[in-house]
């Protein structure tokens, strides 16, 4: 029987698994270690009310809720090493042993991919992945006429809607002609592209080689030669797992840190979750997921698992993505299929698409339209093969397009 667990990670994931191990019933002590020091957020309103309406954050649990289930918070505190012995582990905080706990779980998020080109150095230049990172950029941002922002990403693709709403001239640079397609759909994307076209937005086919100004950013230049006047250059150009620790603790991370389907690591008595995490899940093999959805999922199953309980289902991977009027959903794995059937929605335009594996359903892709969205995620659930043609027909119930 586990008397005390160290969640090392206060973000989504972190402060998810404690409140699951409170709410399944475990009474030992829990201990969050977190390297900020602020209690732990969501992070999708960074790059969406938070950076333009001036939201305030959204914690993941109310404050009292740490003291009336005695959780205790240990913020500031960047967790260098976990030393694991039989079945105890002392967590190490700066080179000090500071705690001995017999089950630990990294939570320990990613990091934005660094840019390694001249001048990243120069003031004006930012990441956006956590409130510190928000603070310095909008504090440039107050000033700024133009921003260019390096990746067409999710994230860059919000930052850029949010921007350019705002009356800033943006720039887009990304070596991939249509970013998005790879992780929604061609469609999706393509309509994307069309409102930031719309909104004026610039898309540049490209990459940023150097970034240039005296002791801020003035310009960024682009590999064939375009140099870009900016006063804000904002790298988005995706993130990988924070693995440090885990190496450390010499856990093998191929691509985050390897997991069963209930997010074992090769040390007995230790667990990941969230974007550092590699699991196993039951329909759609080895992934390693960097949404919001799959951390919250992924803590439950891991507390289910400390306490001893029945394993819940893993859901689907879901995300969602939010630029101008439009709330662009997918889950499962598009990436997946060999064969993609798109569905009109009320303007006519392709509003939903399954992404189909040997007939089975691995992806589905919506815009504005989360019914479907939620209808069609079943179908992955449930492994279900499906009609083209009634899945293609919006007059048609889309439930009825199971094949039983
Ligand atoms: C700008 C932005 C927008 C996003 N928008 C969306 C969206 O629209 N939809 C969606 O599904 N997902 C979105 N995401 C992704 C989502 O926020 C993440 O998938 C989710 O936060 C993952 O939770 P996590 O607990 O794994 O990591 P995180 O929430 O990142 O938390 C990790 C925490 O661990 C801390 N930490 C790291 N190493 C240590 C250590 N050694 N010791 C102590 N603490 C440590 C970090 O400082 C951090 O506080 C967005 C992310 C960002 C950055």
């Amino acid at each position: 029987m586990s008397t005390s667990v160290a969640i090392i990670g206060g973000g989504q994931g972190g402060a998810s698994v404690a409140q699951a191990l409170r709410n399944r019933g475990y009474a030992g002590g829990i201990h969050l270690f977190s390297a900020e020091d602020v209690l732990p957020y969501e992070r999708p309103p960074l790059s969406k009310g938070m950076l333009c309406g001036g939201d305030a954050p959204t914690w993941v649990l109310p404050e009292e809720f740490y003291d009336t289930q005695r959780i205790e918070l240990h913020l500031g505190s960047k967790v260098t090493d976990v030393r694991s012995a039989g079945v105890r582990h002392m967590v190490v905080v700066d080179g000090a042993p500071v705690l001995e706990v017999d089950e630990v779980v990294l939570a320990t998020g990613s990091v934005p991919r660094a840019l390694r080109i001249p001048g990243t150095e120069l003031r004006g230049v930012h990441a956006l992945s956590c409130v510190a990172d928000l603070g310095a950029l909008l504090d440039d941002l107050g000033a700024a006429r133009r921003v260019v922002i390096g990746g067409g990403g999710f994230i860059g693709a919000e930052v850029a809607s949010g921007l350019v709403e705002k009356g800033v001239e943006v720039v887009v640079v990304d070596p991939v002609a249509s970013p998005m397609a790879a992780r929604t759909a061609a469609w999706v994307a393509h309509r994307l592209e069309q409102r930031h076209r719309k909104a004026g937005v610039r898309s540049l086919t490209g990459t940023v080689v150097e970034v240039r100004g005296r002791d801020r950013v003035e310009s960024v230049l682009t590999g064939d030669g375009h140099e870009l006047p900016c006063d804000v250059f904002l790298v988005a150009i995706g993130s990988r797992p924070a693995t440090e620790l885990a190496e450390r603790m010499g856990l093998p991370c191929p691509d985050g840190v390897l997991c069963d389907d209930r997010g074992r690591t090769a040390t007995r008595g230790v667990h990941a979750i969230g974007d550092v995490a590699s699991w196993l899940h039951p329909a759609l093999g080895r992934t390693r997921i960097e949404h919001y959805r799959t951390a919250i999922d992924h803590a439950d199953v891991v507390a289910a698992d400390i306490v001893g309980a029945d394993i819940p289902a893993l859901r689907v991977p879901w995300f969602w993505t939010d630029q101008y009027e439009h709330r662009v959903e997918v889950a499962g794995r598009p990436s997946l299929a060999d064969q993609v059937v798109e569905r009109p929605g009320a303007s006519g335009e392709t509003a939903l698409s399954l992404h189909l594996a040997d007939g089975r359903v691995v992806g589905v892709v919506g815009i504005d339209v989360p019914r479907d969205v939620r209808t069609a995620s079943r179908f992955i659930d449930n492994q279900d093969v499906v009609d083209p043609s009634v899945v293609a027909d919006p007059t048609i119930d889309l439930r009825k397009a199971v094949m039983k």
